[in-house]
């Protein structure tokens, strides 16, 4: 059987794609499965930039065929920020707690409550045959300054589907059916089907 690694350390990810993938006939491995591997220079300017640096990266280091996210939050009365920025929006030793905190405190600033937002993601795949697929998903909602919730991860509390629920009081495999993610899974896993059989 094909073996993948999913490149991300972020066991939340990992744990929303491995869900998804189940379907392909592949084995899936994550970085977890490969000790002491140094980390990629995220250093592109765009979800997709960062997604290929991943992908390549990773397959280089681990010889495997490699699928890597990159995905962010774009907040309309921030003009899109944290976008890019989303996993170290407080700084290079952020985390969920002091960026969701970063994000009220920059819409304290300007005395907004709520603002139409979006997650977005991009999938990169690589193979040792320099193959290469890119996929994308978006999820539309709201940010709100108040967190409900306990589910997902990241701005999951903040951020408000219709029926003002958040995506994190939403189960994982109800996340995948509608979530940036979960599209961009469902268009790779599309594309993949033919080669994994
Ligand atoms: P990356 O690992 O560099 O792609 O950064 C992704 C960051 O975007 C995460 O650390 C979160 O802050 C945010 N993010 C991406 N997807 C989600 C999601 O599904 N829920 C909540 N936050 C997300």
């Amino acid at each position: 059987m094909e073996r993948i690694v999913l490149a991300s350390k972020n066991s939340d990810k990992v744990k929303e794609m491995r869900l998804a993938l189940q379907e392909l006939p592949v084995e899936i491995l994550s970085l977890a499965d490969f000790k002491e591997l140094p980390d990629a220079v995220e250093d592109g300017s765009t979800f997709e930039e960062n997604a290929i640096i991943k992908a390549k990266f990773f397959s280089e280091q681990t010889g495997l065929a490699c699928l890597a996210d990159d995905s962010g939050l774009e907040v309309d009365a921030l003009n899109g920020l944290p976008g890019v920025y989303s996993a170290r929006f407080a700084g290079w030793h952020a985390d969920d707690n002091t960026n969701n905190q970063k994000l009220l405190d920059e819409l304290k600033k300007i005395n907004v409550k709520e603002s139409a937002a979006a997650y977005r993601c991009v999938l990169a795949f690589i193979d040792t045959n320099g193959t290469e697929i890119l996929t994308s998903g978006k999820v539309e909602g709201k940010i709100k300054t108040v967190a409900k919730g306990t589910g997902g991860f990241g701005y999951d509390p903040y951020f408000y589907l219709e029926e003002n629920r958040t995506m994190a009081e939403i189960t994982t495999a109800e996340k995948n059916k509608i979530s940036h993610r979960g599209a961009a899974l469902k268009e790779m896993i599309l594309k993949l089907k033919g080669r994994f059989r």
